[in-house]
């Protein structure tokens, strides 16, 4: 089990969670990193007493330098400074709890320096899922999902012989607009948006639950993890979000994991895997759930998923397109300058107008992509 972490966007709903986790099992915290929110990263300092800190944010991290002058803790900012705080901490394990693709060469830094990963940050492998697939073999490091899904899918596969995985069933709980048609998804406000029936999270995988966008990141997702092409992963409408997700073997068992719906399970897994220690989670009480429902998403009302599975059959950094249009996609629609649907639009038109004809995916394409696709969007709201 792991000993010390360092913790990539801690001051988020993920990071937070990792570090409720971490207290619990007395694992050693050696770094802490957030976007601006200065006021909560100084208190997990406090509590925490890292190494080092970073804020990509040049003012707050040279307020947070004051504000900490009496704690011996190293104060970076900006790329260089989160590089160096998932690469050079002494933690054994890199938790990166990140939003966006920002994430993605923080992740390779750490594996670069041969840090265990638990990966929250799913738009890293999204983006660039054969380069760290490709350092994670190469640098014989570990990747844990923490996503609860693909956490799910791993914990099914304990004890399964290799090659006896026919497919993995992704289950979704839908998100706030489950059962609406088109019509009735025009004017949806940001704040409905941002309600989710069953998880607290951060805003932007909140509205991408809400568009289903989050189900399609999360196919390429398992994709990258499990080895399986689009037609092994199964998607389920599961409005519940009990079973966490599922995997059918080649005798046709299937293997589900459930329990209540909260984070820090899949967090603590992957933190203390192999074992199973006791959780600050609740347990789950199936007989107040009552009954588990199933149904088929609806890719017409949310085309999101449809254009992911489009992406990946696609495959070079058609998935970096899609991620990257949905970032900017999701940017206006909270700015209050994008419609709801305009979402859903806005990633079809930036997949179906890409054009791409390299042979290898490289770091260099992977950012054009990402900076070409916001570039056009970007021109036209
Ligand atoms: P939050 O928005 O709650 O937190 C994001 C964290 O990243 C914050 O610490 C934030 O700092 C920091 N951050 C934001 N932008 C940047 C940037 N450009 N560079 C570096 N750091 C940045 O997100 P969540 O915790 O909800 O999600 C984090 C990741 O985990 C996402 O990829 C999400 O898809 C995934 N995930 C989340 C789940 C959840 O339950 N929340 C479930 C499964 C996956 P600051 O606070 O200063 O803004
Ligand atoms: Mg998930």
């Amino acid at each position: 089990m792991t000993s010390k972490i360092a913790v990539l966007g801690s001051t988020g709903s993920i990071g937070t969670q990792t570090l409720e986790v971490a207290q619990m099992h007395h694992i050693q915290v050696t770094a802490l990193t957030a976007n601006k929110n200065i006021r909560l990263l100084e208190q997990q300092v406090r509590q925490f007493h890292p190494k080092m800190v970073c804020v990509m944010d040049m003012g707050a991290a040279a307020q947070l330098k004051i504000a900490l002058r009496d704690l011996p803790v190293e104060v970076y900012c900006g790329e260089e400074g989160i590089l160096r705080a998932a690469a050079e901490s002494d933690a054994d394990m890199v938790v990166n709890a990140i939003v966006g693709v920002a994430g993605l060469f923080p992740t390779l830094a750490a594996i670069r320096a041969g840090k265990n990963i638990a990966l929250a940050n799913k738009e890293t492998l999204v983006a660039g899922g054969s380069l760290v697939m490709k350092e994670i073999k190469s640098r014989g490091v570990k990747l844990y999902p923490v996503d609860s899904e693909h956490s799910a899918i791993f914990q099914c596969l304990q004890g399964c012989p290799e090659k006896a995985l026919k497919k993995v069933i992704l289950t979704a709980s839908g998100g706030s607009f489950y059962g609406k048609k088109k019509s009735e998804l025009e004017n949806v406000s940001i704040k409905q948006a941002l309600t989710h029936p069953n998880w607290s999270m951060g805003a932007k995988i909140t509205v991408d639950s809400s568009t289903m966008m989050n189900k399609g990141l999360e196919v390429i997702e398992a994709s990258w993890l499990f080895g399986c092409s689009d037609e092994q992963i199964d998607v389920v409408i599961h409005r519940e979000s009990i079973i966490h997700s599922m995997i059918e073997l080649e005798d046709n068992a299937i293997i589900a994991q459930l329990g209540v719906p909260d984070m820090k399970i899949p967090i603590q897994y992957a933190l203390t895997y192999p074992q199973r220690l006791p959780s600050p989670s609740k347990e789950l009480d199936l007989t107040e759930i009552g009954a588990l429902h199933f149904s088929k998403p609806d890719d017409e009302t949310f085309p999101c998923l449809g254009i992911c599975r489009q992406a990946l059959r696609l495959g070079g950094v058609y998935p970096a397109v899609a991620n990257a249009a949905n970032e900017a996609a999701v940017e206006l629609f909270l700015a209050g300058r994008i419609k709801f649907t305009d979402i859903g639009e806005i990633v079809g038109n930036a997949v179906s107008s890409f054009r791409w004809e390299e042979e290898t995916v490289t770091l260099d394409s992977i950012t054009a992509a990402d900076k070409e696709t916001r570039a056009k969007i970007k021109a036209y709201y």
